[in-house]
């Protein structure tokens, strides 16, 4: 097992103290990898290197910016293999599915690129006699990228493609479990960026993350993850005001009404809540179903369910993969079996016997409101459904949850989808649709999900600062 490097100012390093972390395949357990275990020395060199880069990248022209974006999209799709080999391995994803991960960072980044050239600052105006102002939209400066483990090269795109963009520099840490194709970003991306405009550094979130994040030199934080990490992040740069990203968990309600088309609702499921195997923060996980449809729902989920191909992440006819660590799995199996004492798991509902950490897909019906497996985030196969009394109740159970991420709605009711469209507390609502994303689109929360978006001409707008410039015209 070759030990792998960092990149920190245009050049592929070992951690300082030469010290490192083990990667391991979550389907097979296999070792993989070995990367840096960085510390405070790593964390110090990376953020001096964008500071130092900052000056010139961010006077280059949008154009320029475009074109280095560009190349390194292009780059990625033309070793579209390897990242895929690599992104499975490490993150435990069916390989079937994770082509799609990466054809998405390649989308998003030339999205990105794009939009580069179209951002605008404010017309030209004297809003003043013999004044002149202007509105610029400036980089920030460095910018902390820390990214999760549930989608590590989507998050590592999502992230830099709007910071550079916009001309800020990047520190870029991805998750200690699945940092393998983030560094193979920074290698490639080396080639069409100068040295320090994007560094790679690798760690655990508890020291090098939690270092990184109040770092002096850090102007802005942007990271995706649990919205216990986003707290802490938040608290630890109060100290120096730091701007903050914070795209945090989830919890997302499916609205299904009396009226809905309950086939296409459970054939949607089956793909908007097991894939990556639920560990993702948009994942259908909450279902509230109206008197009328509950019992033929939960039915046709169950049946749904049942068909769901979970197997070794390297067999293409894969559909569902493992849970990220031995932790994770035992996190998943203690809310269904807590949750298993008050009401019924239809499906699954226990761990497999399997080299990997693998759990069986889960329907767990009729769970309390107020209880943990449908107010906290689970983030594993699970899917609760609960039954509504009426349309009003559907709706206040939907938004009776500290998170504010994702929702869908099921009708066929064009009125009220539009009505209930306006009053669910969530970043994104499908309607008769859950999980399809666009590069065009904000992503992003209410409450405890966070504030900022990423992905859009939003995300470019909360990467740079609105400067106004005012100059005497008389
Ligand atoms: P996590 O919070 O454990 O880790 C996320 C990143 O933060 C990792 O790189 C980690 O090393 C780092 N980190 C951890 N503690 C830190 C600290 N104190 N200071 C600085 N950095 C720290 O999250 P995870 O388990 O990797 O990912 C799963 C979570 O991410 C879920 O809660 C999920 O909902 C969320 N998520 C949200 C979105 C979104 O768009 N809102 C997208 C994907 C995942």
């Amino acid at each position: 097992m070759r030990a792998q490097r960092q990149w920190i100012d245009g050049r592929a390093v070992h951690a300082a103290s030469g010290k490192v972390l083990t990667v391991e395949d979550p389907s097979t357990l296999a070792k993989i990898a070995q990367v840096p275990h960085s510390g405070r020395a790593d964390v110090d060199a990376a953020v001096a290197a964008a500071a130092r880069a900052f000056p010139a990248w961010s006077a280059t022209t949008p154009g320029e910016r475009s074109l280095a974006l560009l190349r390194i999209a292009d780059a990625v799709e033309s070793k579209r293999r390897s990242f895929v080999r690599v992104e499975s391995e490490s993150a435990g994803k069916p390989v079937s599915a994770v082509g799609l991960e990466v054809d998405a960072f390649v989308d998003n980044l030339r999205y990105f690129a794009g939009a580069a050239r179209n951002m605008e600052g404010k017309a030209v105006a004297e809003y003043l006699p013999g004044r002149t102002s202007m509105i610029r939209r400036d980089p920030v400066g460095v910018v902390a990228s820390i990214a999760p483990w549930n989608y590590p090269l989507l998050m590592a795109g999502w992230k830099i493609g709007p910071a550079l963009a916009t001309g800020n520099t990047v520190v870029l840490k991805p998750s200690a479990r699945t940092p393998l194709t983030a560094l193979m970003v920074g290698a490639i991306a080396q080639e069409f960026l100068p040295a320090g405009v994007l560094n790679v550094i690798t760690g655990p979130g508890d020291d090098v993350g939690a270092y990184l994040a109040r770092h002096p030199g850090v102007a802005m934080v942007s990271v995706t993850g649990d919205t216990a990490t986003g707290k802490k992040i938040a608290a630890a740069g109060a100290d120096t005001v730091k701007r903050l990203h914070l795209e945090l968990g989830g919890k997302a309600p499916v609205l299904v009404f009396d009226d809905a088309d309950v086939e296409l609702a459970a054939a949607t499921l089956r793909a908007a809540s097991f894939w990556n195997a639920g560990q993702d923060c948009t994942a259908a996980c909450r279902v509230i179903a109206g008197p009328k449809v509950y019992e033929r729902l939960v039915a046709e989920l169950a049946a749904q369910v049942k068909t769901i191909k979970v197997g070794p992440t390297a067999d293409k006819a894969t559909e569902m993969g493992p849970l990220i660590s031995a932790s994770q799995r035992a996190r998943v199996a203690g809310f269904v079996d807590r949750a298993a004492k008050r009401a019924e798991v239809v499906v699954g509902g226990a761990a497999m016997r399997a080299r990997g950490h693998y759990y069986k897909p889960t329907v767990i019906a009729g769970p309390a409101q107020g209880s943990e497996i449908v107010q906290d985030e689970v983030f594993g196969p699970v899917v609760t459904v609960q039954r509504a009394k009426s349309d009003e109740q559907v709706l206040e159970w939907a938004n009776d949850c500290r998170f504010g991420l994702a929702s869908s709605v099921w009708t066929r009711d064009i009125a009220r989808a539009l009505k209930v469209s306006r009053a669910l507390q969530f970043g994104t609502v499908w309607v008769n649709d859950h999980f399809t994303l666009a590069s065009e689109m904000p992503h992003g929360g209410y409450k405890q999900s966070g504030y900022g978006k990423d992905q859009s001409m939003y995300a470019l707008e909360d990467y740079t600062v609105a400067k106004h410039v005012m100059l005497r015209s008389e």
